[in-house]
């Protein structure tokens, strides 16, 4: 039997920046979304189809996580648990995914993985192996040697840098990720500049990224890091809390998105309490949400495009929490309706989701349907009420 299901009567956004309608259906038939009208006009038969009650209920199209780290959990110590043993990385790679994809997450960009868990998590979900988001893996981190994370594929000079995208793409990854920040303690080689990864660095990386035809994000969550990467014509500029007016014009002329991460310092501020952290963390969880709620209202001043994204395991932030990344964009001044947005149309575009996105005939059919309006409370995230994934019910 083919899959055919109607979701009845519901109020309908559909991401493409119409208002919501009342009273509408919509049908979907095996994975696309098939039929989209007025409730009473549909025309086939309730007897040979799986009828979804939509009443008092509305359709959103299946967001988008644009940031996300499934090989760690989150919590106050997520950066050791990227160096767990690997069979306890690969198995709560595949937890964490179901997880995600249950809180509405039908599509998600993995940008950092130790030993390529995303890119075989990505893969088995892909074959129907795993529960889990359409995943689209970056892989590890690309960083200059002496920097980040020991994780992380690290380079020299710009021959290695080169080859070290190279070799990314060959191992399978979608997308490639690209960390600039300052060295690690003790680690800067004499002579060597203040800031390793600088302008002509990023340069060749955004080149030979797009030579090969794929995207690239940068992770910059530091005054320099933010400056240089906002004019180095990078598809997204990953956290951004210490964007000023200049760099936010240049994100916007050269269409970088800024995917803020606010769920970050917003655990971490939980944490800094509930684990009753040190002094100068709190302080360094105090400064990241002041620049970052900063960099974001102006950011949607200077017009930059917004994708979101929570860091759910690179960060404090624990999976399966997408409402509340939504939730502190709305607080730092975006409409619903935008948030929204970004977690959808927005991130599809940043990601390169043609068929996804919106709820639209001929799209593929994922959806998340909800208890209550988005629109006017973007915490109605959190009541799902169902989510379909290639018109499949998942959740
Ligand atoms: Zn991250």
């Amino acid at each position: 039997m083919k899959l055919h299901v109607l979701i009845d009567d519901v109020q309908l956004w559909d991401g493409t920046g119409s208002p919501a309608q009342p009273k509408m259906s919509v049908e979907v038939r095996d994975g696309r979304i098939h039929w989209v009208g007025p409730a009473s006009q549909w025309q086939g038969s309730r007897a040979t189809v799986r009828v979804v009650d939509g009443r008092a209920r509305t359709l959103i199209p299946g967001l988008m996580d644009c940031h996300v780290h499934y090989s760690s959990p989150g919590g106050p110590d997520w950066i050791a648990r990227f160096t767990d043993p690997l069979p306890e990385i690969s198995m709560r790679a595949v937890e964490l995914a179901e997880t995600s994809l249950r809180s509405g997450v039908t599509t998600a960009r993995d940008v950092g993985a130790p030993n390529e868990v995303s890119i075989r998590l990505a893969h088995a979900a892909q074959a129907g192996e795993a529960r889990a988001p359409n995943i689209r893996a970056a892989g590890t981190w690309i960083a200059h040697r002496g920097t980040y994370v020991s994780f992380a594929r690290h380079f020299g000079e710009t021959d290695e840098l080169r080859g070290a995208i190279r070799a990314e793409i060959e191992a399978g990854a979608d997308l490639i990720k690209v960390a600039l920040s300052g060295w690690n303690e003790g680690a800067r080689p004499e002579g060597s500049p203040d800031i390793p990864f600088d302008e002509k660095l990023l340069a060749v990386a955004v080149e030979e990224t797009h030579k090969g035809g794929f995207k690239i994000a940068c992770h910059a969550n530091d005054p320099a890091s933010c400056r240089i990467a906002a004019y180095a014509g990078v598809d997204s500029l990953e956290h951004g809390m210490f964007l000023e007016a200049g760099d936010l014009e240049a994100m916007a002329k050269n269409k970088t998105f800024l995917v803020p991460t606010m769920s970050v310092w917003d655990a971490m501020l939980y944490y800094a309490h509930a684990v009753d952290w040190p002094e100068a963390r709190k302080k360094r969880a105090e400064d990241l949400r002041q620049g970052s709620r900063a960099a974001v209202s102006a950011a949607i001043g200077a017009g930059v495009k917004i994708a979101l994204g929570t860091d759910a395991g690179g960060g404090a932030a624990r999976h399966g929490r997408i409402a509340r990344e939504a939730e502190l964009m709305v607080e730092c001044g975006m409409e619903p309706r935008s948030a929204l947005i970004a977690a959808t149309s927005s991130a599809a575009q940043l990601i390169g989701e043609s068929e996804r996105g919106t709820i639209e005939e001929g799209k593929i059919a994922d959806l998340v349907l909800l208890d209550a309006n988005p629109l006017e409370n973007i915490g109605a995230l959190r009541l799902i009420a169902a989510v379909f994934q290639s018109g499949r019910r998942v959740s």
